[in-house]
């Protein structure tokens, strides 16, 4: 089997090469993971995006940037749009109209879910998808099989910069004791902790979390905080999250969305005392 067949459009060197190739839709832009275009330092742009679901409108003229290297929190009451956002941002859901842009060229609403993985965006669902009968090891390099930017691996000698990068990871999610446990022994934190780290071996640029830390117990929350400040910088985070104590221990900008739209956004301290966020929000 030839892994180039997967993702010709995106990998195959002859198919980008710079000479008329347009794999992004954009002429004289390529998509090669780690060329992502940060000159203008955003990672993420979405502007007037809109989204209706049989005529309700999910997402509302939304417009959102994500500076390169931040770590973003997106809060707001539920229907707000925050998971209609990230389906947006991956892919897999099309905006009725509106602009999405990763870095400076590439336009995601004219890439699919697998392409927009490829090009660096990885994403965190609320329920884990481990293999719990295999090791956390194990976990971690099935993740790195599925990133195939791994197929130059089959021709190169890749296997021991693959093992290194398993081994930084495990002690960065902290489980570098739990290295060769079956996964589905692991407490609930820790599979969160585990499945960030399946995301993080295909070394995306930019994170998207949906709810970590719901279900942890006090500690693995502070725990993954400390995680997500240390990821900050090399990797830019969106994370949507209901629990303010973890929002503030985070530190970014606090964007908050209500029914669709951006209802205000800046450092939590002032977020929290917006009127207009207590009351659609925090005066639950
Ligand atoms: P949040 O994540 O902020 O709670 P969602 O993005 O999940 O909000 O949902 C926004 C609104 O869009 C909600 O009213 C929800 O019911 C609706 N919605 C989301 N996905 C769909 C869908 N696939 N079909 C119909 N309505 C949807
Ligand atoms: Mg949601």
């Amino acid at each position: 089997m030839n892994a180039r067949n997967s993702y010709p459009s995106l990998l195959d060197p002859d198919e980008s090469d710079g000479s008329g190739g347009d794999s992004s839709g954009q002429q004289g832009h390529r998509i090669i993971p780690g060329e992502l275009d940060l000159s203008h330092k955003v990672i993420l742009y979405l502007d007037d995006i809109n989204v209706s679901f049989d005529g309700f409108k999910a997402l509302n003229n939304l417009c959102l940037t994500i500076d390169a290297g931040e770590l973003r929190c997106i809060i707001g009451p539920n229907g707000a749009g925050k998971t209609t956002m990230m389906d947006v941002i991956t892919g897999k859901t099309r905006p009725d109209s509106g602009t999405a842009f990763f870095g400076q060229s590439i336009d995601l609403t004219r890439l699919s879910e697998p392409e927009i993985a490829h090009a660096g965006i990885g994403r965190k669902f609320q329920k884990p998808t481990i293999f719990e009968q295999h090791s956390v090891f194990e976990n971690l390099e099935l993740a790195m099989k599925t990133d195939k930017r791994v197929w130059r691996s089959l021709f190169a000698c890749l296997r021991d910069e693959q093992r290194d990068r398993i081994t930084a990871t495990l002690r960065q999610i902290r489980l570098d004791a739990q290295a060769d446990r079956p996964a589905g022994l692991l407490s609930h934190g820790q599979k969160q902790w585990l499945e960030i780290g399946m995301l993080l071996v295909q070394e995306p640029q930019l994170l998207l979390l949906d709810e970590p830390v719901a279900g942890m117990t006090d500690d693995e929350t502070m725990r993954t905080a400390e995680l997500f400040v240390s990821l900050a910088g090399k990797h830019s985070l969106v994370v949507v999250e209901h629990d303010m104590a973890f929002v503030g221990q985070l530190g970014g900008l606090v964007t908050v969305l209500h029914e669709g739209s951006v209802l205000t956004e800046g450092p939590l301290s002032v977020v929290q005392e917006d009127p207009r966020v207590i009351e659609v929000y925090l005066g639950r």
